[in-house]
């Protein structure tokens, strides 16, 4: 699984508190980001939650 957050990101940081292990906000960007390039089989449960409960659909998941 590879994700991506998408400029969408309006920064609530709801995927962060869910999971920090893998997301994480970038005060650079102005958005959050995701800190492996192919997730861990065991974040993946909780990585489609965060997808789902994303206001604004910013996360993007490939699956394998
Ligand atoms: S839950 Fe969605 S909108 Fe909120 S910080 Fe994460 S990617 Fe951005």
């Amino acid at each position: 699984m590879k994700v991506t957050i998408t400029s969408q990101c309006m920064g609530d940081r709801n995927c962060n508190n869910l999971c920090p292990d893998v997301f994480e906000y970038d005060e650079d960007q102005l958005k959050s980001i995701v800190k492996f390039d192919t997730i861990p089989e065991k974040y993946e449960d909780v990585v489609r939650q965060a997808a789902r409960e994303c206001g604004a659909e910013a996360i993007e998941i490939v699956e394998d």
